[in-house]
C-alpha cells in the first residue's frame, strides 16, 4: 500500500468509490478459505474489478473456478506482482514527484498510537493441523537492522504501543543462524532477546505474540520483570495430552510447561499468559480432553482461547486420523466435535 501511495494511488473505504479492488485473502483453514471466497465475491458483484492476493493466491485454479471474472491471483508476498497487475489494469495516476505522499513510517492501517510490527514470515515447525508453512514457506527472519528502524519511525510518528508479530515469534533469527547485522552503525546480533531489549529501550509497550514454546522465550521474561516488555504472552499451547500433542507434532511435556510457567511466574509475578487450544482434534479421547481441563485448572491462564478442530483441504490429516482410529482401543470413547462444542461452550 505505500508503494502504491507513492505512485500517485489513492486508498478508498468503499467499493462504489473505487477503481480496483485488491482482496487480501487468507486460506489457513477451510471456514477462512470460505470468507476469502466470499469476500471475492461480494467484491465482483459492488465493484466488478478485482485482484486476488495473499495466502489463498496458491490455489488459482480453485478461485478461478468460482469467480472466472477476477483479473488476476496473486499468491502470499507477491508485493511485485500485485503492483504489476495494478499498474496493468489501472495506470499510474499523474502526480507530482516533489510531492512526499506518504509519512516517513509508510502506510498504516491501524489508529495512530499502536501499530503491528513484523518481524518474520513463514515457519520452520510442521504442526500438523497448520497449512501456512506449505503456502508461506520456511522461516525467513527481517534483518534486525530494518526492524529497529522501522521501530523507530513508528516511534517517531507517536505510536505508544508495538505489537510484536509473525508466525513464530521465538524463532527470530534461527534461519539465519543470527548472524550479525548493523543498526546506527553498531553490530547486533539477530535473535529474540537482542531484537526485544533494543525495542525495550524506546520508551513503547512492546506486546510479544505468537510464541512458540522454545526454550528462547525464558530469557524475554526478565526483560517483562524490568519493564522494559509488557509482562504477556501470548503462546498458543494447543493442548496438554502428550498423545494429541505428539499427533499435532508440538512440545509435548505438559508438565514441563506448568514448571516453565511457574518459574515465569516466580521471576516475573505480574506475567499475563494469553494461550489458545484446538479441541476435537482426529483422536481426541474423553480423556484427553479431561486431562486438558486439568492442566487448565492448575495452569490458570489469564486468557484463553478454544477453537474447534477445523479441517484443512490439502494437509495429510486423513491419514493421521486413519491411524488413529486403527489405534483407538475398544473401551476408548471418541470425542465427537459436537460434544467438544457442547463440553467447551464453544461459539
Ligand atoms: S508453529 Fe504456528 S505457524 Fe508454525 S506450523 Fe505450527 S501452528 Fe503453523
Amino acid at each position: 500500500m505505500t508503494q502504491l501511495r507513492t505512485e500517485g494511488y489513492e486508498v478508498v473505504n468503499t467499493y462504489h468509490d473505487s477503481d480496483l479492488v485488491i482482496v487480501n485473502t487468507c486460506g489457513f483453514i477451510d471456514s477462512a478459505v470460505q470468507e476469502s471466497l466470499d469476500t471475492i465475491g461480494e467484491a465482483l458483484k459492488e465493484n466488478g474489478r478485482v485482484i486476488v492476493t495473499g495466502c489463498l493466491g496458491v490455489k488459482d485454479d480453485e478461485i478461478r473456478e468460482i469467480h472466472p471474472n477476477v483479473l488476476a491471483v496473486t499468491g502470499p508476498h507477491a508485493y511485485e506482482e500485485v503492483l504489476n497487475q495494478v499498474h496493468e489494469h489501472l495506470p499510474k495516476p499523474e502526480h507530482n514527484p516533489f510531492e512526499n505522499l506518504i509519512p516517513d513510517h509508510g502506510v498504516k492501517l491501524t489508529p495512530k498510537h499502536f501499530a503491528y510490527l513484523k518481524i518474520s514470515e513463514g515457519c520452520n515447525h510442521r504442526c500438523t493441523f497448520c497449512i501456512i508453512p506449505s503456502m508461506r514457506g520456511d522461516l525467513v527472519s527481517r534483518p534486525i537492522g530494518e526492524v529497529l528502524s522501522e521501530a523507530e519511525r513508528l516511534k517517531a510518528a507517536g505510536v505508544k504501543e508495538l505489537l510484536v508479530i509473525s508466525q513464530d515469534t521465538s524463532a527470530y533469527g534461527v534461519d539465519v543462524k543470527h548472524k550479525m547485522d548493523f543498526w546506527n552503525g553498531m553490530p547486533i546480533k539477530t535473535d529474540m532477546k537482542t531484537l526485544c531489549e533494543k525495542l525495550g529501550e524506546m520508551g513503547m509497550w512492546v506486546r510479544l505474540h505468537y510464541v512458540y514454546p522454545y526454550p528462547s522465550v525464558d530469557k524475554t521474561i526478565p526483560l517483562m520483570a524490568e519493564g522494559k516488555l509488557l509482562p504477556y504472552l501470548d503462546i498458543p499451547f494447543q493442548h496438554a495430552s502428550p498423545k494429541i500433542l505428539k499427533a499435532m507434532k508440538r512440545p509435548g511435556q505438559a508438565e514441563r510447561v506448568l514448571e516453565r510457567i511457574q518459574k515465569w511466574r516466580d521471576i516475573c509475578p505480574e506475567i499475563v499468559i494469553r494461550s489458545t487450544f484446538i479441541v476435537g482434534f482426529p483422536g481426541e479421547t474423553e480423556e484427553d480432553f479431561q486431562m486438558l481441563l486439568d492442566w487448565l485448572d492448575v495452569a490458570q491462564l489469564d486468557r484463553v482461547g478454544c477453537f474447534k478442530y477445523s479441517p484443512v483441504e490439502g494437509l495429510k490429516l486423513m491419514s493421521l486420523v486413519v491411524m488413529f482410529l486403527k489405534k483407538l482401543k475398544k473401551n476408548d470413547t471418541f470425542v465427537s466435535w459436537k460434544n467438544n462444542k457442547q463440553l467447551a461452550l464453544l461459539n
